[in-house]
């Protein structure tokens, strides 16, 4: 179902590697966690200010490869203005287009994360998409300081 729109996708990707939204360290942030993909070398600090239990400003720090970028860019853009319920809806949503479950796709909510459903056809970058998402899990449960994809 993604097919038709592969190229226009792919510029978007290229868009926001070239120039990634929300890059930047954040001054007293209410959360701070370190995402690690091992199998790619991504690496990215996700940076949460949270109001009202919702998400009022995020951004990042990190390099990562064009993936990785594109996609924790895309989702700082996103989450901003979201619930923390919002934003895990949000993850799960990811989480079922990258792996192809798209019975439980809801295009609406997907938006421009649509651009990423690509990598379900290489097993290898799936994590790359999913780092900045599950980074995004464990800032909103607050638990740990630093994950891993492995
Ligand atoms: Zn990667």
């Amino acid at each position: 179902m993604f097919d038709d729109l592969r190229d226009l996708y792919q510029e978007v990707i290229f868009d926001h590697n070239r120039n990634p939204r929300n890059f930047r360290v954040m001054e007293n942030p209410d959360r701070e966690v370190e995402g690690f993909n091992p199998l790619c070398g991504d690496r990215l600090t996700l940076f949460l200010k949270i109001q009202n239990n919702a998400i009022s400003d995020a951004s990042f720090q990190g390099s990562g490869c064009a993936i990785s970028t594109a996609s924790v860019s895309l989702m700082t853009e996103i989450v901003k203005g979201k619930t923390k319920n919002e934003a895990e809806e949000l993850f799960q949503q990811f989480h079922a287009m990258t792996t192809g479950k798209d019975d439980q796709i809801d295009l609406k909510a997907i938006g421009k994360l649509a651009v990423l459903a690509g990598v379900r056809e290489y097993p290898a970058r799936v994590k790359c998409a999913t780092l900045a998402w599950h980074t995004l899990d464990a800032a909103l449960k607050n638990k740990e300081k630093s994950i891993s994809t492995e």
